[in-house]
């Protein structure tokens, strides 16, 4: 079977995920036979680093043989059971585990099958926590500018990338926008955490003014991922959390994408020395293998929902997945391998190769911003540097560099203009390198004439 040929069966059954079908008239759909650690191999027989992990999710290799064993004995024991009045093994060690490493002062886990669920339930959780302590003030949430928490309506609603909001925005939840602490537009000299203090001061306001109506802030620890893996200082989280404490405001940390280690730290939430009252993990959470996300929360908020049936303050949410055995089989492998295999002080090795790898790309002359939090690495280019106009988003050159990228084997996707790495744990030196001459000869192609 040849990739065309699949390609072809493919697109006469199946509609893609975040993509206009009509784009694969001319750009080619790659079929993937195999995965091998660091690589994906298509039908052909044609090899690709994954460096982005799969759209962030893989986190020690494609086919890791101990994350494979794992789920290959749990299928042999169970492989699902409703977790609705039943329990199992999986589950509860996977909970016990998640929460010995989770910042402090977290105490229950709750399920679901994706991020944006994840994301859904913590606001649910916040809104209906309010509501059984007898506050029905607090009905609307607060989130950032150019942040991504996923795609259902509640997930969208808090959302702020236009790309995916703006055709659903008569249907979404009525939100509070603050202002990004994105550290692309600080000033020139200005350091990243004065222009994140700075840019704490309308959120400071916003809070002090309209706190009894605000049931949680929504944020993404460190970097906005899908808002152009835009990066800014802890120390916004902890004034965050400082100014949350105040007013009496739930804190939501969406770690779904820079969770289990992409910041340096196996939380991002670690680098601000803070704990949110809701952590939502997902992508990473299976090493990339299933889909899981939980929802993990307080001891305060577990005993706002616990009382007596009749009083109706319980959670009543579920998915018919909710803590799959297997997905929770394989978050455990994943874990231990974190654990034993001491991977986040290896990481900080490979975050000084992929450092090196890119130190001198803002040299190129539309190359206007190479920034980097742990093992998340984004280049950024721009039709002209001195003003930062970028290119218009219609000649979409991001996808330049990405045909040109899987030509040399290395699967890179932009995101518009920003080049960047997300790699598995595995990657080697050599591999880094690799990636980075590749993308360095893409963003150079792509952006002639
Ligand atoms: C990917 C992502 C989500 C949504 O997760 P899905 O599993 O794709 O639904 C939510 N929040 C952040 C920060 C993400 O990157």
């Amino acid at each position: 079977m040849n990739n065309a040929t699949f390609a072809q069966r493919d697109l006469s059954v199946l509609w893609h995920p975040c993509t206009q079908m009509k784009d694969h008239e001319s750009l080619p759909l790659i079929s993937i036979k195999k995965g091998d650690g660091v690589f994906l191999e298509d039908m052909e027989g044609n090899r690709y680093i994954d460096a982005i992990s799969s759209w962030w999710v893989n986190i020690f290799g494609h086919c890791n043989p101990t994350i494979n064993n794992a789920i290959k004995q749990q299928l042999d024991t169970l492989e699902h059971v409703m977790l609705g009045g039943f329990t199992h093994e999986a589950a509860v060690v996977l909970s016990e585990k998640l929460l010995a490493v989770a910042p402090k002062g977290l105490s229950k886990c709750f399920y679901s099958d994706n991020g944006s669920s994840a994301v859904e339930i913590a606001l649910k959780m916040s809104f209906q926590s309010w509501r059984n302590q007898g506050n029905h003030q607090k009905t609307k949430f607060v989130s950032l500018e150019n942040s991504y928490h996923g795609e259902t309506l509640g997930a969208l609603s808090v959302s702020n990338v236009a790309l995916y909001k703006e055709t659903f925005a008569p249907l979404l939840l009525d939100i509070i926008s603050a202002p990004s602490p994105d550290c692309y537009h600080r000033e020139q000299g200005e350091s990243w955490r004065n222009y994140s203090i700075r840019q704490f001061e309308p959120m400071e306001t916003l809070l002090a003014q309209r706190h009894h109506e605000i049931s949680a802030v929504i944020i993404e620890p460190l970097v906005q991922c899908a808002g152009n893996m835009r990066m800014y200082h802890p120390i916004y989280l902890t004034l965050l959390r400082a100014a949350c404490d105040q007013y009496n405001v739930h804190l939501i940390a969406d770690e779904v994408a820079v969770g289990f280690g992409r910041t340096g730290t196996l939380f991002g939430c670690e680098q601000a020395d803070i704990s949110p009252d809701f952590l939502c993990v997902a992508k990473g959470l299976t090493g990339g293998y299933l889909p899981l996300a939980a929802t993990l929360t307080t001891e305060k908020i577990y005993q706002s929902f616990y009382d007596d049936y009749e009083k109706l303050t319980g959670f009543f949410h579920s998915h018919s997945y909710t803590g799959n055995a297997l997905g929770c089989r394989a978050g455990i492998a994943t874990l231990d391998i974190f654990q034993q295999q001491n991977i986040l002080q290896k990481n900080k090795r490979l975050a000084q190769v992929m450092q090196q790898a890119v130190a001198n790309f803002t040299e190129h002359p539309h190359i206007i911003d190479v920034r980097q939090t742990g093992m998340i690495v984004a280049i950024e280019f721009v039709k002209n540097k001195h003003t930062k106009e970028p290119f218009a988003w219609q000649q979409r050159r991001g996808l330049k560099v990405y045909e040109y990228a899987l030509s040399k084997g290395v699967l890179l996707r932009p995101i518009g203009n920003v080049v960047y790495f997300i790699p598995p744990y595995i990657i080697t030196e050599a591999q880094i390198n690799t990636i980075a001459k590749v993308a360095l000869e893409g963003i150079d192609r792509a952006v002639q004439n």
